[in-house]
């Protein structure tokens, strides 16, 4: 029995988690979990799954929690110290990472720094810390699992051979709604277009990632420093129907696939048990939903994101920490309508623009970036809010 936490519990990768710790009860026992502001669900986690430790992160949610009273076995944790507490209970041996944001690094570092196995959903944490992360995990002897499907799948392929012998890690996107949309019509899209996700079912901030794309552009900084592969031997490959989760392709030419359903609990499952398969009873699939797999190459002018993506792998330093930070902003002003759906990208790049990128080889630079970057992104978010309003 290996004791898990579930941070982010609440959220779609948690809720997954915890729907495949059900199936493999004799295998795992949740130690932790943790939510954020959705009180009314972590309760019922709580009585689903008898955890010894839950910590509820946003104040509001913690007193309405707490009012309600707990059951004598379990221990309220607040705050993202709470995190931390779960992070470092001696029964908790592997930690889900499924916090949205920024907001997961410092249990992604406190985790590694245990030499603890971290199942990696929160690719913010690479994205704005990955140099920082990776060197600890080494330091440590820390496993890091990736749970973000397209990681979890070059993670498998690249057992096929040796890490000298890569020649391309090629990363697969659906994407996204808009990928048959003309490139003129993108800017004025709404949140709810933006939200309706063709193949995978996920939070609201990573759907609208996928929309813009900038999800991918996470995801190559984000194998930039989890494969240790300089951003030349990057791509992205646009395969709407969501099978292929990732290629490698090896120096002899040979490309190793890995390949399944749409279905998050896959790659949640192969992240707790690695090296070991548990069978699973669902139905896998059949060989007509393969009859007609594509793969295109990415359309950059109609995607800038992508470009900032690479932009910020090949220049490493601060500028993941920045791109990560102002896209934060800049979803949830697009998500309240503030900022049109054209300007999220349009923001991201302004601000990298503005940025002097230093080395990112302390938390503190790292923090003070992120911060740097949220001021300056909401600063273009009002403005272009403001301009919205009084269009003279
Ligand atoms: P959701 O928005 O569905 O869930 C996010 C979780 O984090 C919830 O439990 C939420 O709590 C919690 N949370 C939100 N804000 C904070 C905070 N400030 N401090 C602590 N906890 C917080 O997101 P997803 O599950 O979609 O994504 C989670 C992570 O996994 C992201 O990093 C995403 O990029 C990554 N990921 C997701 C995939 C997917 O298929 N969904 C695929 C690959 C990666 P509450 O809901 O209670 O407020
Ligand atoms: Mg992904």
């Amino acid at each position: 029995m290996k004791g898990v936490a579930v941070l982010g519990s609440t959220g779609s990768i948690g809720v997954n988690t915890l729907d495949v710790l059900s199936d493999y009860e004799s295998h795992f026992r949740v130690v932790g979990i943790s939510g954020h502001s959705n009180h009314e669900l972590l309760r019922s986690q709580m009585t689903a799954h008898q955890p010894r430790l839950c910590c509820v992160t946003d104040p509001l949610a913690f007193e309405r929690v707490s009012a309600g009273g707990t059951d004598e076995s379990t221990t309220l944790l607040r705050g993202s110290e709470g995190l931390l507490e779960i992070v470092r209970d001696p029964d908790v041996e592997i930690v889900v990472l499924a916090v949205l944001g920024a907001a997961g690094l410092p249990a992604a570092i406190e985790t590694v720094r245990l030499g603890k196995r971290l199942a990696l959903a929160n690719k913010e944490s690479l994205v704005m810390a990955g140099s920082l992360v990776m060197g600890l995990a080494a330091e440590h002897d820390a496993e890091i699992l990736p749970v973000d499907s397209e990681h979890n799948a070059l993670f498998q392929a690249l057992h096929a051979g040796r890490r000298q012998d890569i020649r391309r890690l090629i990363l697969t996107a659906s994407g996204g709604p808009f990928r048959t949309v003309r490139a003129e019509e993108l800017p004025d899209k709404t949140p709810d277009e933006a939200l309706a996700h063709p193949t995978w079912n996920m939070g609201r901030k990573i759907s609208i990632d996928s929309a813009t794309m900038m999800n991918k552009a996470l995801e190559i900084v984000e194998a930039r420093w989890l494969f240790d592969v300089p951003a030349d031997r990057l791509e992205v490959a646009v395969h709407p129907q969501s099978l292929i989760h990732s290629l490698v392709e090896f120096v002899d030419g040979s490309v190793v696939a890995q390949m399944g359903p749409p279905d998050m609990r896959l790659p949640i499952q192969y992240a707790l048990t690695y090296p070991e398969r548990l069978e699973r009873s669902t139905p896998t699939w059949s060989i007509s939903d393969y009859a007609s797999m594509t793969l295109e190459a990415p359309d950059f002018e109609k995607f800038d994101s992508l470009r900032l993506g690479f932009e910020a792998a090949r220049i490493g330093g601060t500028a993941g920490a920045v791109l990560n930070a102002t896209n934060e902003i800049a979803v949830e002003h697009f998500l309240d309508h503030r900022i049109r759906f054209g300007n999220i990208t349009e923001i991201v790049r302004e601000v990298m623009e503005r940025h002097d990128v230093v080395p990112a080889d302390s938390l503190d630079v790292i923090l003070e970036a992120d911060a740097w970057a949220r001021e300056q992104a909401l600063d273009l978010c009002e403005r272009v809010h403001r301009r919205r309003l009084n269009p003279m």
